[in-house]
């Protein structure tokens, strides 16, 4: 029996019973892109903001019963196109499912996977506890969407990305099953590791409602030295050295572009003629930070740079650190954007910056380059003009040949933001074909009729 969508809306709303149900086509607007809007983004039925696990079971079973595509959002900052709505399909909204408790004795935050991650370390902080993993966007994305894309961030070069934390998940599948993965131990082997099937999944395999989170003690305060090198590819070097000898709890790399960017959007006494610029923190307890440190400033000396400043004041330390989460803000300013999220084994860091340095030159769009440079992850973004024709494209055919490059350097197409929609065309060349065929099978045993996320990741 054909249903019309007013009765099929009406039937949701009658399933969605601790929830909203959105489906005025203004109020939809908002949850149809993620942090970077594309044109190819849909046009949703509705939007469930879910209150509980049963809402969101409901939702899915309504959305089997009517073959209805379901777009699982978090907090809508990513930056792949994995939250992106799909024309006519649910989306399925996590943002309010925010409940936090902590277990200091456990050493476990469990969470909604609405909350988001900034409000989960908060939590943390009022027991002395710490929770590390920490994108740039730690504060206004959610612990769903962290876990979906096993997000990784700023500390992640010592403490490691979210899949580390991850010690138990509810999720729900596309036929309205519950699972419950893991738990409140740290060590656990009984069965097939299904959990970690889930995290980095994108929401393609199902949707997680709840996570158990691994809390760690706070770590010591930390000393912050900042570099500024003559070339991106002597700072690299010093990256790779870095590396080698200690192990720094933060090292971010920001090229002459990127330095321009920030004191364009707002002066903060950087030098503009810098050719890069390393922003390191070391924790060790004790004496040894100040060997960390003065170990660290030595081997900048050692691989040009032109200046070497180092704080053990942890509030103007935080000064260095927030100038580089205003990144996104200061490419904002000047266009829109692609967000590059290649990696490449740490030794190949400097022949990916030169790569990407020299590409640089030869296109009409612009391409700085941030980068976890400690993890060898580099975000070169495209930068273009919306209004230009054409311009868009081009800006993918510059991301494209970077991916490449990342791939023929050994390294992956994303780090950390995940594949999403916008970089699928890209996966089968660093990935094959075996392994393209297995992982589709994956999801066709999870979502055999395809309706969770269609289009992010396989
Ligand atoms: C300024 C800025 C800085 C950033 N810096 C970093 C950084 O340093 N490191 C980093 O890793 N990322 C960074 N990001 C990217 C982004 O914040 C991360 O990818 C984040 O993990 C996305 O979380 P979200 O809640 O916004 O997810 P969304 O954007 O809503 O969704 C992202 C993906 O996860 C899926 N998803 C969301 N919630 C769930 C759920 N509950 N169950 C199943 N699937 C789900 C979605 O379907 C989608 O595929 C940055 C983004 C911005 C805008």
């Amino acid at each position: 029996m054909n249903r019309t969508p007013e009765a099929v809306l009406t039937e949701l709303s009658a399933v969605v019973r601790d929830g909203r149900v959105i489906s005025a086509a203004p109020t939809l607007e908002r949850f149809r892109s993620d942090a970077v809007p594309s044109a190819a983004d849909g046009r949703p039925l509705a939007a469930v903001l879910a209150r509980s696990t049963e809402d969101v079971r409901q939702s899915l079973r309504w959305a089997g019963r009517h073959r209805i595509a379901v777009t699982t959002r978090g907090a809508g900052t990513g930056l792949s196109g994995g939250a992106a709505a799909v024309d006519g399909g649910l989306v399925m909204c996590l943002e309010e499912m925010t409940g936090i408790r902590i277990d200091p004795s456990a050493r476990v935050a469990t969470v909604g996977a609405g909350a988001l991650n900034g409000d989960v370390k908060d939590a943390a902080r009022k027991h002395g506890l710490h929770y590390p993993p920490d994108p740039a966007s730690f504060r206004t994305s959610s612990i769903g969407g962290n876990i979906a894309t096993n997000a990784g961030g700023l500390c992640c070069v010592k403490y490691g990305v979210t899949a580390a934390y991850v010690l138990g998940l509810e999720v729900v599948l596309a036929d309205g099953t519950v699972l419950r993965l893991g738990g409140r131990t740290v060590k656990d082997v009984a069965g097939l590791p299904l959990l970690p099937l889930f995290v980095g999944s994108e929401g393609a395999l199902g949707i997680v409602t709840r996570a158990d989170l691994r809390l760690v003690p706070e770590p010591a305060p930390s000393s912050t030295v900042a570099a500024v090198f003559p070339t991106l590819e002597a700072a690299g070097a010093a990256v790779v050295e870095i590396g080698r000898c200690l192990s720094p709890s933060m090292l971010e790399l920001l090229d002459q572009t990127t330095i321009n960017c920030l004191e364009d959007l707002r002066p903060a006494g950087l030098d503009r003629d810098a050719g890069a610029l390393l922003i390191a923190q070391v924790d060790a307890s004790g004496s040894g930070r100040v060997d960390e440190c003065r170990l660290l400033s030595e081997i900048c000396e050692k691989n040009g740079a032109d200046e070497v400043n180092s704080t053990d004041d942890p509030d103007e330390g935080e000064m260095f650190i927030e100038v580089r989460r205003n990144i996104g803000r200061a490419y904002e300013m000047r266009g829109a954007l692609i967000a590059g999220d290649v990696v490449v084994p740490i030794d190949r860091l400097p022949q990916l910056l030169r790569a990407v340095h020299e590409l640089d030159k030869t296109v009409e769009v612009e391409v700085p380059v941030a980068a976890h440079a400690g993890d060898g992850n580099v975000h070169p973004t495209v930068i273009y003009d919306p209004a230009r024709p054409g311009a868009e494209d081009a800006a993918w055919r510059v991301c494209d040949d970077i991916m490449r490059i990342a791939v023929d350097l050994g390294g992956t197409i994303a780090g950390e933001h995940g594949i999403g929609r916008k970089k699928r065309h890209m996966l089968d060349r660093q990935l094959g074909g075996d392994v393209m065929r297995i992982s589709q099978a994956v999801k066709d045993l999870f979502d055999p009729e395809g309706l969770l996320n269609p289009g992010v990741l396989v």
